[in-house]
């Protein structure tokens, strides 16, 4: 094989316009400069004081995540045994039954809907999203109705809130075919979450864990496996710092099988164009070693200072107020979250998020439904020296709208 890649190379050296000159002094003179694409084409860089969004391009790769893509990338390969075998891995790490790359924490939601309702069986796999005449009522609990609960339906599944023991018990039927879960959200629900999957086991009803977000600790990955639910998803691009458009599918080996029945390669399947490259089967398995073998605690520490440093340079400024926090039950990612006196500076927190983009570095903050309509500050994606510039510009741009 070593052979045959170098004769080729060599082949390629003979035939080139610099023939006569050995072949590596050649592949030298070659090495280019990689162009700046998005200068180029006019798309700005920013300063990441938000995380990892996927609207933002997700987290940045391990480096080693990277080699393995590009190592993928140059060797081909077929597909299901590189999936069965990254599974293998993936899920022996995890410990996990089984496991799946899928595209995105969606894509598993997807699939791995698709799986409890179809089972293996052609006919309905045909069908999708088509589910007359198959259980394809999904039980989900009230107060965790969210942005992605779409993807449960997307192959053809119905959803039924439900909130108490009671609910439950009045709402499963024959068509019921999975349990749906929001790891950790909200902090307080009307049923225990060992009682919900509790009865999902007592009537032999399928639950999915969605706990795309719950990483790092990339040990609470462990942690929601011993819970007992028969299939769990997270988001490749996120906390674990894998492929953007990468996810995983854990779980029961029956599901998790069936959940891939429904995915690419196959041709015919309704998740056909879910594709997932090879190179992304690969970066997700070493990005699951990376999490494992990473410091988490030396970069908890390394964010906490960061965090600390940009609470006490904005509370120095008058009318600014900060408070340093922790997320729990989510990944683990300090944040200071920013307030300021509304009489002295008349902008809203919407506005101020908009002027930081609007300005030169871009800058992004928090200031969604997640930090409930607060500024929040997060050092997980800064890099050295960046914490001060996004400081300067928030006071920078308060000072602008001083009431006078
Ligand atoms: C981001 C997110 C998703 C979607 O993940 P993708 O990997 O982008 O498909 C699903 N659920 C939760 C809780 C998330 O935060």
């Amino acid at each position: 094989m070593k052979t045959n890649r170098r004769s080729f190379l060599a082949g390629l050296g003979a035939a080139a316009p610099l023939s006569g000159v050995p072949a590596s002094f050649a592949r030298a003179d070659e090495v280019k400069k990689t162009p700046d694409y998005f200068a180029n084409l006019g798309v700005k860089p920013f300063i990441n004081a938000i995380g990892p969004y996927s609207s933002l391009g997700g987290a940045v790769m391990w480096p080693e995540v990277i080699e393995a893509m590009d190592y993928a990338i140059r060797h081909k390969i077929c597909m299901t045994d590189l999936h069965d075998a990254v599974g293998k891995r993936i899920a022996d790490l995890l410990g996990a039954e089984s496991a799946a790359v899928t595209s995105g924490a969606t894509g598993a939601i997807i699939l791995g809907t698709a799986a409890c309702m179809t089972m293996g069986d052609t006919e309905r796999m045909e069908m999708l999203p088509d589910t007359r005449g198959m259980p394809n009522e999904v039980l989900i609990l009230k107060s965790q109705r969210y942005l992605y609960d779409r993807s449960i339906r997307a192959p053809g599944a119905n959803l039924v809130e439900v909130e108490t023991e009671s609910d439950i018990r009045a709402a499963v039927n024959e068509r019921t075919t999975m349990m749906f879960y929001l790891q950790n959200r909200p902090a307080d629900l009307k049923i225990k979450v060992t009682k919900y999957i509790g009865l999902a086991k007592e009537y032999g009803i399928p639950i999915f864990c969605d706990a795309a977000t719950t990483v790092p600790p990339v040990a609470n990955i462990q942690k929601t496996v011993e819970q007992g639910f028969d299939l769990i998803c997270y988001s490749g691009g996120k906390g674990l710092r894998g492929p953007y458009s990468a996810g995983l599918l854990l779980g029961r080996a029956d599901l998790v099988r069936c959940a891939r029945m429904n995915g690419s390669p196959n041709h015919r399947a309704y998740g056909r164009s879910m594709k997932v490259a090879p190179e992304e089967y690969l970066g997700m398995m070493v990005a699951v070693e990376k999490s494992l073998q990473f410091d988490e605690n030396a970069d908890y520490e390394r964010q906490m200072r960061t965090v600390q440093h940009m609470s006490d340079s904005l509370n120095q400024v008058p009318g600014l107020t900060t408070r340093i926090d922790t997320p729990v039950g989510e990944a683990v990612e300090p944040y200071v979250e920013v307030r300021w006196d509304t009489d002295r500076y008349a902008i809203s927190v919407a506005n101020l998020k908009q002027a930081l983009r609007d300005g030169d570095p871009v800058i992004e903050v928090r200031a969604l439904f997640l930090s409930d309509g607060q500024l929040h500050l997060t050092a997980t994606m800064l890099k050295p020296g960046e914490a001060e510039i996004v400081i300067d510009r928030v006071i920078e741009i308060l000072r602008n709208n001083t009431v006078t």
